[in-house]
């Protein structure tokens, strides 16, 4: 099958495609070419508005939303990771320490006897 490198204009994501779908998506974008997942955006985009929203107005809008500087979500982005490392290390810590409890751990019954008999 024929295919050929088409670049999101919107993220930058590159996609293989057909021809055919390339163009399609370029007849509904106006030219422009715009991944899957950016194509729903901007349809969100649309509906959101009611309608109102050009298809150009709604990929200009999702452009720039997808171009900003990532400074918005970063500090969230940032925190992660060390909470997911904290986290991580923690269960890593916890099955090293107790290791799953097993049938096996409760004591002999044997063992009680002789304790019994040696405080009585
Ligand atoms: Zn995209």
């Amino acid at each position: 099958m024929e295919v050929e490198k088409a670049r999101c204009e919107c993220c930058g994501f590159t996609e293989e495609c057909t021809p055919a779908y390339i163009a399609a998506v370029r007849a509904e974008y106006l030219g422009r070419w715009v991944c899957g997942l950016c194509a729903e955006a901007v349809g969100d985009e649309i509906r959101r508005e009611d309608g109102t929203l050009t298809t150009a107005e709604a990929l200009d809008r999702h452009v720039a939303f997808a171009r900003a500087p990532r400074a918005r979500p970063r500090k969230a982005a940032a925190a992660a990771p060390d909470d997911l490392v904290a986290a991580v290390a923690r269960l890593l810590r916890r099955c090293l320490d107790s290791p799953p409890a097993s049938p096996a751990a409760p004591a002999p019954p044997q063992g009680r006897k002789v304790a019994d008999a040696a405080d009585a």
